[in-house]
């Protein structure tokens, strides 16, 4: 093995590494061997020079983050042995090469043993995102592996890494291609067709991650008029128009978004009438709404992305719940879902809590959801556990 840079940590401070934690924080570490740089390569040691693993290093609260707990090089084969075993999982239970479905997340950071990498995969087209500089610099490496284990179904890999990696690392990246070029495709999900804007698009074009939770509501929406709030592309409501609503509303604020969400409408239902699109702020539109939904989805992006507002977090998520409380009928479902990492479980529900509360409604909890098996939590690292949604039936 290359000796990669050491960093040792403090005496004592080796528990968590040796539970498989995959993430070292500045308070466990010693001292660092000099001229190391953001994104390098490095050897974790205990205090008594005792091989841990190895990593990338990078500045802030999270020091090292760990691609491997034996002493190996992070070489091709290592990255094809990772992308391997992610695809092989994915295939074993019919997330990849499934005629309905084109779409899936292949690599989820630590999920699948690769911290600071996403890697969604469109219809041949793999989107890569990079969140630390470490993977930064294997980029092109990840692109050789992604081909050799993908070969020819391959066609195209493109890295979104512009907005996600950290500001003060002073590397600027730009989003472009890595290996060949995509025109355009369109996304499969359950037979349901979406154009993906995966170029312009938020995170990596599209919201894999609420695959089972639209097959869910397509299941609940039949006769029921729907309201999809923070609709993105439209989701949500290509699920609720097949299960048979009667009138589905879909709120974006972003007019671009909302633009597609029509585009998709036309690809699924042409010159269904039964489908209106809005590019509003969410709190103004239930604000100024007189109409009551049957069923209503509540799908904001992340309140809190720190510790530090997780407090005002919660009081949004309230105030959106409560405005959703009010706006639906008597025997009426509300999906409500928060993506926020650093808002628990339990928090989230304990803010929906006090939105029933405030709205005097009677409320029962039909499902609890989460993220999809395409995104799993690796079990010593329960921070992956990021995606929380409840199933409510409002009196
Ligand atoms: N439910 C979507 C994903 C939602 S992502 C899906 O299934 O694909 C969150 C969305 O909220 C984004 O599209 C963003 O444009 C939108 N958004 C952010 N702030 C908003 C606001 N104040 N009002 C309405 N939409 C907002």
């Amino acid at each position: 093995m290359i000796d990669y840079p050491k960093v040792y940590l403090k005496p004592g401070k080796e528990h968590s590494v040796k539970r498989f934690h995959p993430w070292v924080f500045s308070g466990a570490v010693n001292r660092v061997d000099e001229g190391l740089q953001e994104g390098d390569l490095v050897a974790v040691y205990n205090s008594k020079d005792e091989f841990l693993a190895v990593g990338h290093i990078s500045i802030g609260s999270i020091v090292v983050r760990i691609l491997s707990f034996e002493k190996v090089e992070i070489n091709h084969d290592f990255w094809v042995n990772r992308i391997e075993s992610a695809c092989r999982m994915r295939k074993s239970i019919g997330l990849l090469g499934e005629a309905n479905n084109n779409v899936c997340r292949l690599i989820h950071g630590e999920g699948d043993g690769l911290p600071g990498l996403i890697v969604d995969f469109y219809a041949g087209t793999a989107v890569v995102q990079c969140h630390t500089v470490g993977m930064y610099l294997h980029r092109e490496e990840i692109t050789e592996a992604l081909q050799s284990v993908l070969g020819e179904d391959l066609k195209a890999v493109f890295d979104k890494s512009e907005g996600t990696i950290p500001f003060k690392s002073g590397i600027e990246p730009q989003n472009g291609y890595l290996f060949g070029e995509t025109d355009s495709f369109v996304a499969l999900e359950h037979g349901l067709k979406f154009n993906v804007d995966w170029l312009k698009g938020q995170k990596t074009g599209f919201f894999i991650d609420q695959r089972e939770n639209r097959k869910l509501l397509e299941y609940y929406s039949k006769g029921r008029s729907v309201l999809n709030m923070f609709c993105y592309t439209g989701g949500f409501s290509f699920y609720a128009m097949r299960g048979g609503a009667n009138l589905v509303h879909s709120v974006d604020s972003s007019a671009r978004a909302i633009e597609i969400t029509k585009e998709n409408v036309e690809l699924n239902f042409p010159g269904d009438k039964r489908h209106e699109a809005f590019a509003e702020d969410a709190f103004k539109f239930l604000d100024q709404s007189a109409q009551k939904y049957d069923l209503i989805i509540l799908d904001p992006p992340a309140f809190a992305k720190h510790k530090k507002v997780l407090g005002n977090a919660l009081k949004g998520y309230s105030r959106l719940n409560l405005k959703g409380f009010q706006q639906i009928k008597p025997g009426g479902i509300l999906f409500t879902f928060s993506c926020s990492q650093v808002v628990s479980k339990e928090d989230f529900r304990q803010a929906v809590f006090v939105a029933a509360a405030n709205a005097g409604r009677t409320v029962r909890v039909l499902h609890q959801l989460t993220q999809p098996a395409d995104h799993p939590v690796n079990i010593f690292h329960p921070e992956g556990e990021y995606l929380k949604g409840l199933v409510l039936y409002v009196e």
